[in-house]
């Protein structure tokens, strides 16, 4: 990534703590994926993307800053892309997945804050992200505490525009949201200087359903006995779909799609017969926190369904494209995010009820991150949810340090063993 390093200079990165981390990241993506057996050809794109993942995006980003475009940075998917893709705005996910940056988020936040919120507090502070560096306004949501008051200090030398996100999803909460939405649009047409059109909004609702149905195409490709590609692989492509263009994204997908659905006629798949079925359901897992599917992976098992917001989850609902009311369909399709920060979270039991059946799962694991209380408390309905399906359930908390890496091989491999 070395030719990139004039471009980190003009966005005021620490070059020095930036090397570190560009030392650690390709040792890791080798182990994750390059050890991986007959891979789909169509991974070579991710492969790329993420070998260069503080380059290619952010270069592109800079070049349509430089053309007038504004950058918005998100935390969270109840964050409505169409809103700002209206106004030619483009949106890059913030979230931090990596160990790297928790030390510097532990510098001032709590030690028992999530390390999802630490590593993004630590990935800006530091200036080691270039994405954090590059977005003009960050868009943050009053979804769980920790995120709530993070969105302070990460406020403090960047615009900062937090969305008021329900925490009930009554009546007065979907109209509240529609307003919320409403006010949102309005802050972006100010902040890019256009309007937002009902034509714009929606030709980028089209565009984002075309992303998430070419999503989807992928992840139902693994509903089929023959599984084409890796738990580890589509993964990542969901992770990278958060930072790309929209269009290309959907291209990518689509492409890939094609390949696994040839892969799954020709009967070639990426584990042996038998092999034990996912799902893992909880928290989301930012880029580049791989390590819980690599551990299953590695473990005997396949994880053929994530069901989480860096998952399925958000990919599978569309915004309705026929409604009259464009504000309303927004609001309605973001609110169905089955969430552990909305109460009661009906829809997340809905939804694993059905994934269970249509991917033929062998057994659950829940992943929490340490110190997330919702998912954490949560656990106990879930937990009745499947005793009651009569299908095998772990739940496990952990953090993105390797530390307990051993031991989480040890449980998952005895738990896939009894499957
Ligand atoms: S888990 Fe909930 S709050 Fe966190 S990013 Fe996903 S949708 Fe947003
Ligand atoms: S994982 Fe939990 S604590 Fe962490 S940001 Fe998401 S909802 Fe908040």
């Amino acid at each position: 990534m070395s030719d990139y390093v004039s471009m980190w200079k003009d966005l005021g990165m620490d070059l020095e703590r930036h090397d570190l981390l560009c030392q650690v990241l390709p040792t890791a993506v080798g182990d994750v994926f390059l050890t991986q057996e007959n891979r789909p050809k169509g991974m070579d794109f991710w492969d790329l993307v993420i070998s260069e993942v503080h380059g290619i995006r952010p270069k592109e980003l800079i070049e349509e800053q430089k053309k007038g475009r504004k950058v918005f940075g998100t935390f969270c998917v109840y964050v409505p892309d169409e809103v700002i893709l209206a106004a030619n705005g483009i949106v890059t996910g913030l979230c931090g997945g990596s160990q790297f940056w928790v030390p510097g988020g532990e510098a001032v936040l709590p030690k028992s804050t999530c390390p999802l919120i630490k590593a993004s507090v630590g990935a800006r502070l530091g200036r080691t992200c270039p994405f954090f560096r590059i977005a003009d306004m960050y868009v943050g949501e009053t979804t769980c505490d920790g995120k709530k008051k993070a969105y302070e200090i990460l406020g403090e030398d960047v615009p900062m525009y937090i969305m008021d996100v329900p925490q009930m999803k009554r009546e007065k909460d979907i109209l509240k949201w529609k307003d919320e939405i409403a006010a949102f649009a309005r802050k972006v047409e100010e902040f890019t200087g256009n309007a937002i059109t009902v034509e714009k909004l929606n030709e980028a609702i089209r565009i984002v359903n075309e992303k998430r149905k070419a999503l989807a195409r992928v992840y139902n490709c693994r509903k089929a006995a023959c599984l084409p590609i890796s738990g580890r692989d589509a993964l990542l492509m969901m992770q990278i779909s958060f930072f790309d263009d929209p269009v290309r994204c959907a291209q990518m997908c689509n492409k890939l799609a094609d390949e696994l659905e040839q892969r799954i006629a020709g009967g070639v798949s990426v584990v042996p017969a038998g092999t034990k079925r996912i799902l893992v359901t909880g928290t989301p897992l930012a880029v580049p926190n791989w390590k819980l599917h690599n551990i299953i992976e590695t473990s005997g098992g396949a994880v053929v369904c994530f069901e989480n917001c860096s998952g399925i989850k958000a990919a599978c609902q569309m915004v309705d494209e026929q409604a009259e009311d464009i504000l309303s369909a927004i609001a309605a399709r973001y609110l169905e995010i089955g969430c552990a920060v909305l109460s009661p979270n009906r829809r997340r039991r809905e939804h694993l009820k059905r994934l269970i059946e249509e991917f033929h799962v062998d057994g659950v694991v829940e992943v929490d991150l340490q110190s997330c209380t919702t998912y954490g408390v949560e656990t106990y309905e879930i937990q009745a949810l499947l005793r009651e399906l009569g299908v095998p359930y772990m739940a496990l908390e952990t953090d993105y340090a390797q530390g307990d890496c051993g031991q989480l091989s040890t449980r998952l491999g005895a738990f896939i063993e009894r499957l």
